[in-house]
């Protein structure tokens, strides 16, 4: 693999990286300290607001190549303390070699977390238990039929919300602080306050927090994002309800690498 472009923004430095078989994935670095790899060229699960899963799977990334996109950052000056599994692609769903650069991470003494929708639990019950950083299980919707729409590739809540309950009831508060349910809000789809409502019930009732994710425009997806006030005010009511709630920060927000933004073969769609 070798680096195709670097593309800075004012916070963010966006790597396309082509693998040997001429794809171009992407990673991130932000806050001067992590680096967000990929783990799979595409993505089946399709999340309907993210240019990722756009064009659907087109292959699963080897241990080697997550690691390399660590490997050409460090080359590249990059100082890295934290490595997010939060790239294109579902790590669950690329398990064994996710698992394996993990490890690989991990011995070189970095921090990772990750970002999954939960699909397949199975594989979520093992991540759960590893010495993982921290983990968002992203669910954009209490509603079965909204989030089939949001999600269409992916487990149903209520098994999710299961292997949640079972793992988090040995836990003390302090090790459930490194547990979110990560909710993207996207205007008028699932903003309303009786969907917040229900969120708030759900993490409550887990006895984790919610980071709330605010949806950045993409073109040819055709969602709205919310205005800041409306970002806020559901910041707030969620607060009121008592829910520990976390914002997505400036990083995350960046048409350079935010949430949902990146994308394969960048330079040369027609090849996806
Ligand atoms: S948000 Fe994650 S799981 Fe969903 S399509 Fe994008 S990369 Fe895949």
């Amino acid at each position: 693999m070798k680096v195709e472009t670097v593309i800075n923004d004012s916070l963010n430095r966006l790597l396309g990286i082509k693998t040997e078989d001429s794809y171009t994935v992407e990673a991130v670095y932000y806050r001067g300290d992590t680096l967000c790899v990929s783990t799979q060229v595409g993505c089946p699960v399709r999340c309907a607001f993210c240019a990722s899963g756009k064009n659907g799977l087109l292959r699963n990334m080897s241990a080697e190549e997550i690691i390399d996109q660590y490997r050409l950052a460090v080359k590249e000056g990059m100082k890295i303390k934290n490595i997010a599994f939060a790239g294109i692609g579902e790590p669950l769903l690329n398990w064994e070699n996710v698992k394996k650069a993990f490890w690989y991470f991990k011995e070189k003494g970095l921090k990772c977390s990750f970002y999954t929708t939960g699909f397949p639990v199975k594989n979520l019950e093992e991540l759960l238990q590893l010495p993982h950083s921290g983990v968002n299980i992203s669910i954009h919707s209490v509603s079965t039929e909204k989030r089939k729409q949001i999600i269409p590739y992916g487990e149903p809540l209520e098994k999710i919300i299961q292997v949640l309950k079972k793992h988090l009831s040995n836990l003390s508060n302090r090790k459930r602080k490194m547990y979110n349910l990560a909710y993207l809000l996207i205007s008028g789809v699932n903003d309303s306050k009786e969907e917040l409502n229900k969120l708030a019930d759900t993490a409550l009732e887990l006895g984790i927090g919610v980071s709330l994710l605010k949806f950045n425009e993409i073109e040819g997806i055709p969602y709205r994002t919310t205005t800041d006030e409306e970002y806020e005010e559901a910041f707030l009511f969620l607060k009121e309800r008592g829910v520990r709630v976390t914002l997505s920060n400036r990083y995350r927000t960046r048409k350079i690498g935010g949430c949902g933004t990146l994308m394969v073969n960048r330079l040369h769609p027609e090849t996806s």
